[in-house]
């Protein structure tokens, strides 16, 4: 039997670790503030029986009853993040805060039964080049998914930086796209940034393309990094994993591994290819197939992600054909050839 456990990080402020059985991180940082008699919490873990009952216990165990959360603030809209939110505005008629974009994103995964995610997975999984087996995976993944989270009918749909005020202190809600569109971080006290998905202490994975996502992650990513280095918070407590003692070092790390995948990414280009190939061919020096298939989606994702990127910058151009097929610029003459061939 698992357990939830609550962690005093600073005054008031409380990190409940709630282990996710199946997931592919496998736990969820979600943080708790009292100030005064007002409790707020930042992300959820997802909606399953087990879950919510091991999450509903460290809570107690900090003297907190759900009936006393009257703030909801959620990061993004992912299940592993987000999935409770209406079981909890349910038991405390609490208010919810998610960005506009992420709420349309997340009300588009239950709402006709997922269709418009479904038919955008689809298509993004096409635009990749991914096989049948991927692709079935994908959306078998995403269907069963849909039973840990609900749709959010009641929330405040936050559409820039927002003061929410919580008992004599305020909580900035701030814009930070990257990880998925409608990204957003919350700083307490101009001190404790709580940042979501935006960056952890390992892993390059948290700026991808995915369906509905930001039109180019990584731009989106470093921008919102520079962002967090300005506000000059004491603390930045991720939604998986440890605290980012030294923020600005582990950016520098991620976005050199990043520069250095770029690079390879471009030299592939050399000869047309889809994201599929790419991907496939420059396997991180491992064999494609030992990756499971949800690695072999985020490499998908990062590799869609850095075409994206070098396209911007005028080094890559695509055919837009299912799936995109991606070349150097200095090889138009390419383009002519494959046009013709997809034309004969
Ligand atoms: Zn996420």
């Amino acid at each position: 039997m698992f357990k939830s456990t609550a962690t005093a990080i600073a005054e008031d402020v409380w990190k409940v670790e709630c282990p996710l059985p199946g997931h592919s991180i496998g736990h969820l940082n979600s943080y708790v503030i009292k100030d005064g008699n007002t409790v707020a919490v930042v992300d959820l873990p997802w909606s399953s029986e087990e879950v919510l009952t091991s999450y509903t216990e460290a809570l107690a165990s900090i003297s907190v009853n759900l009936a006393d959360i009257e703030l909801i603030l959620l990061t993004h809209y992912h299940e592993d993040h987000a999935g409770a939110a209406s079981w909890l505005q349910k038991l405390s008629s609490a208010t919810v805060y998610m960005s506009i974009e992420d709420l349309e994103t997340m009300n588009s995964r239950y709402r006709n039964n997922g269709a418009v995610f479904e038919n955008a997975l689809k298509d993004w999984l096409s635009v990749v080049g991914a096989d049948t087996e991927l692709s079935e995976f994908a959306v078998a993944q995403f269907r069963e998914l849909k039973q840990y989270g609900e749709e959010l009918p009641n929330a405040v749909a936050l559409t820039g930086e927002t003061d929410i005020r919580i008992g004599r202190n305020s909580i900035r809600a701030i814009p930070a796209p990257g990880h998925t569109a409608g990204h957003f971080m919350y700083l307490y006290d101009e001190q404790i940034l709580f940042s979501g998905d935006h960056i952890f202490t390992w892993g390059t994975a948290n700026a991808t393309t995915r369906p509905i996502s930001a039109t180019l992650p990584f731009s989106s990513h470093a921008e919102t990094s520079t962002k967090i280095s300005k506000l000059g918070a004491r603390k930045i407590l991720p939604g998986h994993g440890e605290a980012l003692d030294d923020f600005r070092m582990r950016v520098a790390e991620f976005q050199k591994q990043n520069s250095v995948r770029s690079a390879e990414i471009l030299e592939h280009c050399s000869e047309p290819k889809s994201v599929w190939d790419i991907a496939v061919e420059g396997s991180h020096g491992r064999t494609w197939e030992r990756f499971s298939p949800n690695s072999k989606l985020s490499i998908l994702g990062e590799t869609h992600a850095h075409l994206l990127e070098l396209e911007k910058e005028g080094l890559i151009e695509r055919l837009d054909v299912a799936p995109h097929i991606w070349f150097q610029t200095s090889i138009t003459k390419t383009k002519e050839k494959i046009k013709e061939g997809i034309e004969n």
